[in-house]
C-alpha cells in the first residue's frame, strides 16, 4: 500500500497507460515535480502483452498506421523494432455453414506492428521518467479540488498537488473515482456516456509452430457472422515468427468471452485442421478489467463524444482529462492517447 506523500507535487497523474506516462514525461521535461499513480501492479493499461521479452505478443493494441506521427516519432527516437502487417493471401468469410474463401484480402490495410509488442513503447516512455515517479498498486478513490490545488485519496494514503490528470477512460474515471465537488451535470454526463475504446472486447491470440495459413495462400484475415469471434488477423512476428493469429469477440451487447476450447474450435472451423493445435492460446477479456472498463460502462456505444471540446477544458483549472477517448485527433488509438497527453501537459505547463 502506498504511504502518504507529504510534499505537494506540481501534478499527479492518475494512470500509467501510455497517455499518463507521456503526460509525466512532458511535465518532467518542463522541470515540474510529478507523481504517477497506477492502480494495477503493471504499467501500460490497454497496452499489454504475453510472453517473454524479445517475442512478446500483444493482448491489447496491435497496430499503428501511416500518418500517426507521434507514435512514429517515439519508434524512431527509441529505435523500437517494428514490421509491416502481413497482408498477402486470401481472406475467409463465414456467413453460412461452410466458411468461404474470398480472393484477396479486403480486411487488412497497410499498418505497422511492434515486433516485440507495444510494451516496448511503454517501457521506452516510462524509462525516461525520474526514478520513483510511478507508484503501482495505487488506486485513486477520491479527488478533492481545494483552494490550493487537489488532494487525491488512495487505497492507502493521500497525495496533494497543484494539478491532477485523469489519464484513464472518462467513463471509468467518473464511475470509480469520487470527484469532490461534483462535476457539472453536463460534464459528468459526457464523461459517463463516453465509451471505453475496445473496453468491451475479448482479444484471442493463438500461437502456432508455423504460419500454416500462409502455406495455403491465406492471409490470416477473416470475418465471421456466426461465431463469437467476429474478425481475425495475422499477428505473427517478423518473417512469420512467432506465428500467431488473433481475433476480436465483441461483448458490448452482452454474452461472454469464448473459452479457450471454443476459440480453438472456431479457429479450426475458419482456418482448417492445422489450427486445432496452438502452442499457446490467450483470451484477454477487456470487459472484465475494472481499471479499463468500470462496472456499468461496457454497454456504451455512442462514439460521437470522443474528443469533445469539454475534455480540453481543465475543471476549475486543476483537473485535466488525458486518455485516448478525450483526444480530438486519432481518438481510440495510441496516437490519440499521446495527443491527449500533449494537450493536458501543455495546459499544466501554461498554468
Ligand atoms: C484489445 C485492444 C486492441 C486495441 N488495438 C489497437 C490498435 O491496434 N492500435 C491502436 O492505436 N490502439 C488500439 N487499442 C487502443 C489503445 O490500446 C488505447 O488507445 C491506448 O492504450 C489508451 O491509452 P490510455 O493511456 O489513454 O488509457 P489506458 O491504457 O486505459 O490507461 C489508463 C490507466 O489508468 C489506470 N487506472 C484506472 N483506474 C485507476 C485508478 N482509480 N487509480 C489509478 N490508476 C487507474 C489503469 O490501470 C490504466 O493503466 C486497442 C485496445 C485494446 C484493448
Amino acid at each position: 500500500m502506498p504511504d502518504d506523500d507529504t510534499t505537494p507535487f506540481d501534478a499527479v497523474v492518475v494512470g500509467a497507460g501510455i497517455s499518463g506516462l507521456a503526460v509525466a514525461r512532458h511535465l518532467q521535461a518542463a522541470g515540474l515535480e510529478v507523481r504517477v499513480l497506477e492502480a494495477r501492479p503493471r504499467l501500460g493499461g490497454r497496452l499489454h502483452a504475453a510472453g517473454t521479452p524479445g517475442s512478446r505478443l500483444d493482448l491489447g493494441a496491435t497496430w499503428f498506421w501511416p500518418g500517426e506521427t507521434r507514435v512514429a516519432t517515439l519508434v524512431e527516437e527509441f529505435g523500437i523494432p517494428t514490421h509491416a502487417q502481413h497482408l498477402d493471401g486470401d481472406a475467409v468469410f463465414h456467413d453460412r455453414p461452410t466458411p468461404q474463401r474470398i480472393e484477396g484480402n479486403p480486411l487488412d490495410v497497410p499498418s505497422s506492428r511492434f515486433s516485440d509488442s507495444a510494451m516496448c513503447l511503454v517501457e521506452a516512455v516510462a524509462g525516461t521518467l525520474a526514478p520513483d515517479t510511478i507508484r503501482t498498486g495505487a488506486i485513486v478513490e477520491r479527488i478533492t479540488r481545494t483552494a490550493a490545488g487537489v488532494r487525491l485519496d488512495l487505497n492507502g494514503g493521500s497525495v496533494t498537488a497543484a494539478h491532477a490528470v485523469l489519464a484513464l477512460p472518462p467513463a471509468t474515471a467518473v464511475r470509480s473515482i469520487h470527484l469532490d465537488p461534483p462535476l457539472t451535470d453536463r460534464l459528468a454526463g459526457l464523461a459517463a456516456n463516453t465509451p471505453v475504446w475496445m473496453g468491451s472486447i475479448a482479444k484471442i491470440v493463438a500461437v502456432y509452430e508455423r504460419p500454416f495459413w500462409r502455406d495455403h495462400g491465406l492471409a490470416g484475415a477473416a470475418i465471421s457472422h456466426l461465431g463469437s469471434i467476429r474478425e481475425f488477423h495475422d499477428m505473427s512476428g517478423p518473417g512469420g515468427s512467432p506465428a500467431a493469429l488473433f481475433g476480436f469477440a465483441p461483448l458490448a451487447a452482452g454474452g461472454r468471452a469464448p473459452t479457450p476450447d471454443e476459440a480453438v474450435a472456431q479457429l479450426t472451423e475458419m482456418f482448417g485442421p492445422d489450427a486445432a493445435a496452438p502452442t499457446e492460446l490467450h483470451v484477454a477479456d477487456w470487459r472484465a478489467e475494472p481499471f479499463t472498463t468500470a462496472r456499468g460502462a461496457a454497454h456504451l456505444q455512442t462514439y460521437q463524444t470522443y474528443g469533445h471540446p469539454l475534455f480540453a477544458e481543465p475543471v476549475d483549472g486543476r483537473l485535466h482529462w488525458s486518455s485516448t477517448e478525450t483526444s480530438s485527433v486519432a481518438a481510440g488509438h495510441i496516437e490519440g492517447a499521446l495527443a491527449a497527453a500533449e494537450r493536458a501537459a501543455g495546459a499544466i505547463i501554461d498554468a
